[in-house]
């Protein structure tokens, strides 16, 4: 039997996970499940697949959590460190789906002590892509891409030589406001951001679609996973969200992954690897769905990806400066203190005011990423604060 771990299993992308291996019984051991806030979800899931530990991020929950748990066999832990120390039991799969910077240590953690860490936590590549990619080839162990475009390139390579790669196409659904007109997104409330017209993700990587900043979180992933310069990759608005990415190749040919927009398909991929097994996902009619639609995303809508593109030149801590501010500005948008159009200028003026070419040449460890993280946050909350000091 296989020894599964999940982090963030309360989440989207945890959930999904969860079910995929309930629907297997007698193929996994699960080692340990860990949540944040909610304890019920996360004490339920235990029990479904009888878990060795669940852990909360969350301290003050233990108690609620030894609670539900009790008499079951199952152990309860709570905070950081449960947290950490559940990422060094030994598994032979673990999903990385905690959402943020949070993610970035367990991840880690997990690829030092484990086999294959299945990637949902985008942001891990983004902050720290070479201690990521370097402590799995440190350790003998592997990365597997969950992020729908990049599970799709990751299948689109199978079989080739990433020397024969020309370039990377990462499709993107313009989100909730693909169809705004520029003067209604400054208005724009949390709740617009947070419906998305495709996928049903959590509430951050859906505002996230909305601003194109998770499109910009996947240009520097991309590079980072599959090591290609920031000139071959590219970023295509697709409004059907059908074509997950295509991979061109130096003879002209260019590979699409296609499916339905079910994240169950990347996660089953990355969880049955290199086997692939019946997944319960919807079957494509072709002739039904008729045409597919591409175009060129409007940079001037929202600078994410201009950013993105400054952010891969530099190189360095700019990711994780650049991560770090957004998550700010992020939680500023939603607490209503700054605009929808804000939140990428916070960004900006974080990455500015902390130099590039600072943050290029800085070395990459657990403790550099998590001061440039630290930073990031204090100078995106001092541009937050001036923005509405100016709307005061
Ligand atoms: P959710 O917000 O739905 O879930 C996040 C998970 O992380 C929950 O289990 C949550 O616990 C837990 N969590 C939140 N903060 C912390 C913290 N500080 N410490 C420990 N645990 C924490 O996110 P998603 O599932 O949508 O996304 C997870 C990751 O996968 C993100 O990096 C996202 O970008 C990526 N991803 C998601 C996709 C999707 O379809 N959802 C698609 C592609 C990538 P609780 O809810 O109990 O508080
Ligand atoms: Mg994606």
């Amino acid at each position: 039997m296989r020894r599964v771990s999940i982090f963030g299993a309360t989440g989207s992308i945890g959930c999904q996970t969860v079910e995929l291996i309930a629907a297997d019984p007698g193929a996994y051991d699960v080692v340990a499940l860990t949540g944040g806030r909610n304890v019920a979800k996360l004490a339920e899931q235990a029990l479904l697949l009888n878990a060795e530990i669940a852990v909360t991020a969350e301290d003050r929950l233990l108690g609620e959590l030894r609670e539900r748990l009790a008499g079951t066999g199952v152990e309860a832990a709570a905070g950081r460190t449960a947290l950490l120390e559940a990422a060094t039991m030994p598994a032979d799969w673990v999903m990385s789906a905690i959402v943020g910077a949070a993610g970035l240590a367990p991840g880690l953690l997990a690829l030092a002590h484990g086999e294959t860490l299945a990637l949902a936590n985008k942001e891990s590549l983004v902050t720290a892509g070479p201690l990521l990619m370097g402590t799995a080839a440190e350790h003998a162990a592997r990365v597997l891409p969950v992020d729908s475009e990049h599970s799709a390139v990751f299948q689109a390579l199978v079989g080739e030589d990433i020397s024969a790669v020309e370039r990377i196409v990462i499709t993107a659904s313009g989100g909730a406001f693909r169809d705004w007109p520029r003067e209604k997104l400054a208005a724009a409330t949390p709740e617009e951001a947070a419906r998305h017209p495709n996928w049903d993700m959590g509430q951050r990587i859906t505002i996230d679609s909305a601003s194109l900043f998770n499109k910009a979180l996947e240009l520097i992933e991309t590079k980072e996973f599959f090591d290609v310069r920031p000139d071959q990759i590219e970023a295509v608005i697709h409004p059907e969200s059908l074509v997950h990415a295509l991979v061109g190749f130096r003879d002209g040919a260019l590979m699409a992954h296609v499916g339905p927009p079910d994240m169950r398909h990347a996660i089953g991929y990355a969880l049955n690897w290199p086997e692939r097994k019946a997944l319960p996902v919807e079957r494509l009619d072709l002739a039904k769905i008729g045409q597919l639609s591409f175009r060129a995303p409007d940079e001037t809508r929202t600078p994410a990806l201009r950013l993105a593109r400054e952010v891969m030149e530099t190189g360095g801590l700019a990711g994780a400066v650049f991560n770090g501010a957004k998550e700010v500005a992020m939680d500023a948008f939603l607490a209503r203190r700054i605009g929808f159009l804000d939140m990428a200028g916070v960004v900006e003026e974080t990455l500015t005011k902390m130099s590039a070419d600072r943050l290029g040449s800085a070395q990459i460890t657990l403790d550099s990423v998590t001061q440039a993280d630290h930073v990031a946050r204090v100078r995106a909350g001092e541009a937050i604060t001036a923005i509405e000091s100016i709307e005061a």
